[in-house]
């Protein structure tokens, strides 16, 4: 098993993106350039704002590159949940924006012709246990009372597609889709270039200070760019750069692995229309088969950094004792990446300082989310009064932020414990 992302292997070439050799000036700058900060060029390029985007990599780099390629739409409450907690207006907008958020990624690959094996494909929502099909059942009635097209499926049915028998049922959801992540980011960034923005790698920014009404930016080669609106969207990789923006989320590892090509009559028996998924376990596991027809199993890991091959033992344990049929396919890839979470679950919009966004926390679910969240942020930079979908809250750091690294470890021991003996 090579410690290597799959995706890189079947992607579309990377754009040829330069290095920050000296200092530049733009209407706004984007500081990242995975999902958010590329959706942001494009929508603001293609408004006629003049744009710069950093990375301290090339585009595609982060979790925008690594991730499972399901474009799950809604958000992690149920639209009566979300009118309870954001009233009845800012709720609807809410579910309508969070349940459009997949037709959203494939109107844009539509539009610009990406090139990332993007298809509309349902996305199983496998049930681990009865109080989850209880949740689960609600959440059908709920999105279908507003006309969604979404299922409720039982054990037999979610057997026959996902090819084990593990859950109890299923929740589908049919506005959903699937992508190559890595070659959406990469087509993403080569829209943005198309439609004039300015995008450099290897520019990593150490320092952001407001300086008569313009940001200024400082690249690790010493190299500066100056707007006067600075987008951060560097998400689970959030570093110090914004004072508390780091303290505000929990930073999770998520790991994949990626068995070689199944032979063809395997395929057949496994979410063979091209169906993605991911569980209800509290510490989840989700996947697919991509268009090689390898089977890729992704989970949460560790804390730090998954370094050796024993923290990726739980996904292969699984696929070994799961898909017996596959016991003689080998196991070939295993990678990582990092997944923003708020403890509420919710993403946010901040606006630290005037004309300063940031859109952070997507907990998993960022492929839809944050294209969308793009278009959102371009509007609101273009014009400062703009209503944005979600509201803008003040930063808050978690409190005991540093002790989280040891209370991440043991709640997610925790979480095992609890989806093992159906609890959750
Ligand atoms: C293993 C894994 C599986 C996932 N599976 C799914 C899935 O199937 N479906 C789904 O919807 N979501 C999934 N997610 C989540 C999804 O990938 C993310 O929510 C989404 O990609 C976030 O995009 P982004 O643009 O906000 O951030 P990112 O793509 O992480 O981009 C942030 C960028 O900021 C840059 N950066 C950080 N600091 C600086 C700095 N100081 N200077 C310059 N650049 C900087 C980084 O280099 C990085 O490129 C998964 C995530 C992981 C890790």
């Amino acid at each position: 098993m090579q410690h290597a992302n799959v995706w890189e292997e079947t992607a579309v070439p990377a754009p040829a993106v330069p290095a920050l050799e000296s200092s530049a000036g733009a209407q706004v700058l984007v500081i990242g350039a995975g999902y958010l900060g590329l959706s942001t060029a494009l929508h603001l390029a293609q408004a006629g704002h003049e744009t710069i985007v950093v990375d301290a990599h090339p585009p595609g780099w982060g979790a925008s590159g690594r991730n499972g390629g399901q474009v799950i739409p809604g958000l992690k409450y149920d639209p009566s949940e979300l009118e309870t907690k954001f009233g009845r207006e800012r709720g609807e907008r809410l579910w309508r924006f969070a349940g459009a958020t997949a037709d959203f990624v494939l109107d844009l690959v539509a539009r610009h012709g990406l090139a990332c094996s993007a298809r509309r494909a349902p996305w199983i929502q496998g049930i681990h246990s009865a109080k989850a099909a209880e949740r689960a059942r609600r959440r059908v009635e709920d999105w279908q009372a507003r006309g969604a097209a979404v299922a409720y499926l039982d054990r037999a049915q979610v057997a026959a597609i996902v090819g084990t028998d593990i859950y109890v049922g299923a929740f589908a959801d049919y506005r959903a889709a699937a992508v190559q992540p890595l070659s959406y980011a990469r087509e993403l960034a080569r829209a943005a270039l198309t439609a004039g923005a300015q995008i450099y790698r290897d520019a990593q920014v150490l320092s952001l200070r407001a300086e008569r009404g313009q940001w200024c930016a400082v690249t690790a080669n010493g190299a500066g760019v100056r707007a006067p609106t600075v987008v951060i969207a560097t998400n689970a990789y959030t570093d110090d750069l914004v004072p508390d923006l780091a303290r505000s989320i929990v930073s999770l590892n998520s790991l994949q692995i990626a068995t070689a090509p199944l032979p063809v009559a395997l395929r057949g028996t496994m979410l063979s229309h091209g169906e993605t998924l991911s569980d209800t376990r509290r510490v989840i596991r989700y996947w697919r088969l991509d268009d090689a027809g390898r089977l890729l199993m992704g989970g949460r890991g560790p804390y730090r950094e998954a370094e050796s091959e024993l923290a990726w033992r739980h996904l292969v344990a699984h696929v070994r004792r799961h898909f017996p049929a596959l016991a003689a396919v080998p196991i070939t890839h295993r990678w990582d990446g990092r997944v923003a979470v708020h403890l509420d679950y919710l993403p946010r919009l901040h606006r630290p300082h005037p004309g300063m966004l940031v859109a952070i926390g997507c907990q998993g679910r960022g492929v839809a989310w944050q294209s969308a969240m793009g278009a959102e942020l371009a509007r609101l930079a273009g014009d400062p009064a703009y209503d944005p979908v979600l509201p803008i809250t003040p930063v808050q750091p978690i409190p005991f932020h540093r002790l989280k690294a040891i209370g991440v470890a043991s709640t997610i021991a925790l979480w095992r414990a609890l989806d093992r003996a159906g609890l959750s």
